[in-house]
C-alpha cells in the first residue's frame, strides 16, 4: 500500500518539446513508495517522453525531475554543469528500471548473462552474487530453466519476462513499463500480465504505460490519462473507468476495449 513519506518520483510542471512540436505541456506526476501508476491515452499522447523524461534518457526545456526529494540537475546530454552531476544522473538512471515494448534484450548474450550485465558493470557487483540473483530471478518469473539460451530462442513472453527479471536485478526503486505487452500475442500476453500483477502486490513503486484497460484497472492505485501532452483526467481506476468526468476520457475508453 502506498505510504505517505517522499515521493520515489516526483515531476512538476514538466515541459517537452521536440523543435517546434511540444510534447509534454506542463505535466506533474508523482509516485509514491509502493503505489503503482498507469499512464493511459491515445498514440502520440506523450505518454513514452513522459516515461523517458522521468527516467532521464530525454532532456527537458523546463520543470522539475525530483529523485527522492533529491532535484535532478541534469538536463540534457552535453550540458552537464557541475561535478557529479554525471553520478547523479547514473544513480537516479539505475534506481529507475526500464522495461520496453520490444525487451531490447541483447542478441549475442545468453539470458542469463542479460540479467547480470548491468549489475556486474555499471554497480560492480561480485558477478557469484549477482549469478544467484539472476538465477532466482529468473526462476521467479517462471523461465528458471532458460537461463543458458539466446534471446532468440524465447518467445515473446518469455523474452518480455527475461527483461523484467533484467530491470529487476538493478535492485530499482522503481520499475517504468512502457508497453510492456504491446508486442506480444494474447495469449503470451497474459503471462507478462501475470508476473506484472505479482510485482504490484510485492508493494513495488511501478509507472505502467499500458494499452490494457484491464491492467489499468486491476493493478493501479493509480491512473494517468494524457491527452495531447496534458493531464486531462486522474484518479483511482475505480473512478476513471467506472466514472469518466471528461468526453476525451469517454471516447478514448470507447476505443480501447
Ligand atoms: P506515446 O508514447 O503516447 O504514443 P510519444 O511520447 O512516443 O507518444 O510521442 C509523443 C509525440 O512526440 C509524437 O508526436 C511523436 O511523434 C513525437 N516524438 C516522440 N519522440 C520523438 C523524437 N525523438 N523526435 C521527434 N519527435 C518525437
Ligand atoms: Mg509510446
Amino acid at each position: 500500500m502506498p505510504q505517505n513519506d517522499v515521493p520515489v518520483i516526483e515531476i512538476r510542471n514538466l515541459h517537452k518539446a521536440y523543435g517546434a512540436l511540444e510534447v509534454l505541456k506542463g505535466v506533474d506526476m508523482v509516485a509514491r513508495k509502493g503505489e503503482v501508476i498507469s499512464l493511459i491515452g491515445s498514440s502520440g499522447s506523450g505518454k513514452s517522453t513522459l516515461l523517458r523524461c522521468a527516467n532521464l534518457l530525454e532532456d527537458s526545456q523546463a520543470g522539475e525531475i525530483l529523485f527522492e526529494g533529491e532535484a535532478v540537475h541534469w538536463k540534457g546530454e552535453g550540458m552537464t554543469r557541475r561535478p557529479g552531476d554525471h553520478d547523479q544522473l547514473i544513480r537516479i538512471r539505475t534506481n529507475l528500471s526500464m522495461v520496453f515494448q520490444q525487451f531490447n534484450l541483447w542478441a549475442h548474450m545468453s539470458i542469463l548473462e542479460n540479467v547480470m550485465e548491468a549489475p556486474v558493470t555499471v554497480l560492480r557487483r561480485d558477478k557469484a552474487e549477482v549469478e544467484t540473483l539472476g538465477r532466482d530471478l529468473l526462476a521467479k518469473v517462471g523461465i528458471g530453466d532458460k537461463c543458458d539460451v539466446y534471446p532468440a530462442q524465447l518467445s515473446g513472453g518469455q523474452q518480455q519476462r527475461a527483461a523484467i527479471a533484467r530491470a529487476l536485478a538493478m535492485e530499482p526503486k522503481a520499475l517504468l513499463f512502457d508497453e510492456p505487452t504491446s508486442a506480444l500475442d494474447p495469449e503470451l500476453e497474459q503471462e507478462v500480465v501475470k508476473v506484472i500483477k505479482a510485482l504490484a502486490q510485492e508493494g513495488r513503486t511501478m509507472i505502467i504505460v499500458t494499452h490494457d484497460m484491464r491492467l489499468a484497472a486491476d493493478v493501479s492505485d493509480h491512473v494517468v490519462f494524457l491527452h495531447k501532452g496534458k493531464i486531462e483526467e486522474e484518479g483511482p481506476p475505480e473512478s476513471l473507468f467506472g466514472n469518466p468526468q471528461t468526453d476525451r476520457l469517454r471516447q478514448f475508453l470507447s476505443h480501447s476495449q
